[in-house]
């Protein structure tokens, strides 16, 4: 079972619960995908059983499509945050990365269809977690950057200054539909340069110029 860890491999005493996830929060990614910009931050969720690790394997089913990874900064939440929460980012205790795994090809049949996306977004080991990194507000006000590389090549650069909406404002959007309660994740959004993952992928990611996290993708035959 998946556990909130720190980066110092301690266990995180939080339960683990949703993740709210926030589509199209960079500009060149929106129109990647050919989507038009937001004027709202478009949400979604994923249960607590599509969490897992992001090392030092990854499992991906490809008996049900292309899986594409979007490498995303995560927020961890220490306190309940709700719509009366005037400083959301003070209640965030931990930022770390993961991977926003998603079966592009059956998320493109829903939108045609107008279907909702679980299937293609929610998926058990669809959010693939790195450990967390305290954090204080400070920390979450300044501008932070992450990396993310597929066997060696680097796909993709983001930073939360390029952030349509940036964190304080994602957490105020948020909880005017979901409060987030301690041990709820946020994922909040991929830059340009997302794609497909294949068996045997060797990946990293990297928040600022701290510790890389490694992993390797293991491809299920079923
Ligand atoms: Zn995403």
């Amino acid at each position: 079972m998946y556990q909130h860890k720190w980066i110092s491999g301690e266990e995180i005493a939080l339960p683990v619960g949703k993740a709210v996830c926030i589509g199209r929060n960079y500009v060149a990614h929106a129109k990647e995908l050919n989507n038009p910009i937001p004027s709202n931050p478009l949400l979604f969720m994923k249960p607590a059983s599509a969490l897992c690790d992001f090392g030092p394997e990854i499992c991906i089913d490809q008996s049900k499509g292309e899986h594409h990874y979007e490498a995303e900064l995560v927020l961890l939440v220490g306190n309940l945050i709700d719509s009366d929460s005037a400083e959301p980012l003070r209640h965030v205790c931990g930022v770390g990365l993961g991977l926003d795994l998603t079966l592009r090809e059956l998320q493109t049949q829903l939108k045609e269809k107008g279907h909702p996306w679980e299937t293609a977004k929610a998926f058990d080991g669809s959010g693939c977690i790195t450990p967390f990194l305290p954090v204080s507000e400070d920390i979450l006000s300044t501008e932070m950057t992450y990396q993310f590389w597929q066997n060696e090549v680097l796909k993709q650069q983001g930073k939360s200054a390029n952030m349509i909406f940036n964190l304080e404002t994602l957490l105020k959007e948020i909880t005017q539909f979901f409060t987030l309660y301690p041990g709820d994740i946020v994922m909040t959004g991929t830059p340009e340069g997302v794609g497909p993952l294949g068996a045997g992928d060797q990946l990293k990611l990297q928040l600022g110029a701290g510790e890389i996290f490694h992993s390797s993708v293991h491809g299920k035959a079923s």
